[in-house]
């Protein structure tokens, strides 16, 4: 017979009890059905689906694993998990990520670091680490990320999943804790496309509570997503193969370029603002929002206090305690940039190359439907191993323009390196453009 929505819940919480001492995917989470809410409604009625650690929620603490917000939590749940239970999920937990969305690797969680379901010496990616591990390791069907730079593609890549990035506005990002509020979007970790086309049915939207969400008509992204791709056009940005790459990124690049000309899809070379330049400019726009968005974490209203002096030892305290370094660091770089003196050349410029940034991606858009990159230079990172913050920022060469310019942009599974670790391929389309993007995606799969 059908199972019910507790025997596949129950079924899930198994396998989570099986894996979670090594994959370390969640920072808290259900441990039986009789505490979940189940709604018999929807099209993912009694389905267990994950949520990152930075998104309001009423069922779970609310921490961004960080231990300045350890145990605490939201009096209201945000737009994108309200939707997921409106359309019948369960949510199974809540996701390690680095603290405050700021990292590519869970180790810079206040917590502990997840590990990669495929090789458990290696890690997961991040900032959503933590959400693709658990998907990878057949923990839940489905997880939610944010990505200001990256954070669910680069991870997806990692783990071998679909991770999508929709246009910034598609998503409301009420009860997302604000990273680099200009660039932060909500999506879905999924094992295909089909899934993720199904998440963003359920969360695109406008929304009242978010002034940023779009007022656009959302299709129905499953429905023709069997499209067949004859007549799209792919743009391979010129020089970007030749960046340093890992040899088996750019060997599977280069056969999910050859399987889209197979599919009867088209390719051109196109030219791209250099890869870097996004790059050198998200490093400031991002700490330089990040530096505003955190200054509410001064202990008067969320999560720690410390200190029982005076207000400023306050702030100090809990500010200094709370805080790991990646976050202080991108404080102290953001209020650099934005301080007098600097400002005009760091903050203001950036703010200048970013539009001429968006025109030159609008002007590619004309000539093409997607532009194809790596998702990331390199397979998932080794753990343990020693990476200068830099060496790290460099990393997110191909994922950062998409948060730049707002384009929507996927993460697909190509194949394995040599020593079997996924290798992602990245999709980005122009401005709303999703239900096109995932024909392509599924087309690729
Ligand atoms: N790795 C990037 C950073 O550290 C992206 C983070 C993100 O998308 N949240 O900023």
């Amino acid at each position: 017979g059908e199972l019910t929505s507790e025997e596949i819940i129950d079924g899930f919480i198994d396998r989570m009890n099986n894996v979670e001492a090594d994959v370390k995917g969640f920072v808290s989470r259900l441990e039986n059905s009789s505490g979940a809410e189940i709604k018999e409604i929807g099209d993912l009625r009694g389905i267990p689906i994950a949520v990152k650690d930075n998104m309001a929620t009423l069922d779970f603490p609310t921490s961004c694993s960080s231990k300045l917000l350890e145990g605490y939590t939201t009096p209201y749940e945000g737009t994108a998990v309200k939707k997921l239970k409106e359309a019948g999920a369960v949510i199974a937990g809540k996701t390690n990520m680095d603290e405050f969305a700021m990292g590519s690797s869970t180790e810079n969680s206040g917590f502990m670091t997840s590990r990669n379901p495929w090789n458990l010496d290696h890690l997961p990616g991040g900032s959503s680490g933590g959400s693709a591990a658990v998907v990878a390791a057949g923990e839940v069907p489905a997880a939610l990320g944010s990505d200001t730079g990256g954070s669910i593609r680069q991870p997806a890549a990692f783990s071998g999943l679909v991770g999508l990035k929709p246009t910034y506005g598609s998503v409301s990002r009420y009860g997302l804790v604000a990273f680099a509020s200009s660039l932060d979007q909500i999506g879905p970790l999924t094992r295909n496309v089909k899934d993720a086309a199904l998440m963003l049915n359920i969360l695109a939207g406008k929304d009242q509570m978010d002034s940023t969400s779009a007022d656009v008509e959302h299709p129905d992204y499953l429905a023709e997503i069997e499209q067949d791709i004859s007549g799209f056009r792919f743009g391979v940005p010129k020089g970007y193969l030749e960046l340093e790459l890992h040899p088996d990124v750019k060997a599977r690049v280069e056969e999910a370029i050859e399987r889209i000309k197979e599919n009867g899809g088209e390719v051109v070379e196109v030219e791209l603002p250099p890869a870097d330049q996004a790059l050198a400019i998200y490093y400031i726009i991002a700490p330089a929002e990040a530096s505003s968005n955190l200054a509410r974490f001064d202990g008067v209203r969320y999560g720690q206090r410390l200190g029982d002096g005076d207000i400023e030892e306050m702030y100090q305290k809990t500010r200094n305690e709370g805080f790991g370094s990646e976050v202080k660091r991108r404080i102290m770089l953001g209020t650099y940039a934005l301080s007098a003196g600097y400002q005009d050349e760091l903050y203001k410029k950036a703010l200048k190359v970013r539009t001429l940034i968006r025109d030159q991606y609008k002007a590619v858009f004309e000539e093409v439907d997607f532009i194809i990159t790596p998702t990331c230079p390199t397979p998932a990172f080794k753990m343990g191993e020693e990476r200068d913050p830099l060496e790290t920022y460099l990393t997110d060469i191909f994922t950062v323009p998409a948060n730049i310019t707002g384009s929507p942009a996927i993460s697909l599974p190509a194949g394995f390196s040599e020593d079997g670790l996924p290798v992602g391929v990245q999709l980005i389309g122009s401005a709303f453009s999703e239900k096109r993007l995932l024909q392509a995606a599924n087309s690729l799969e």
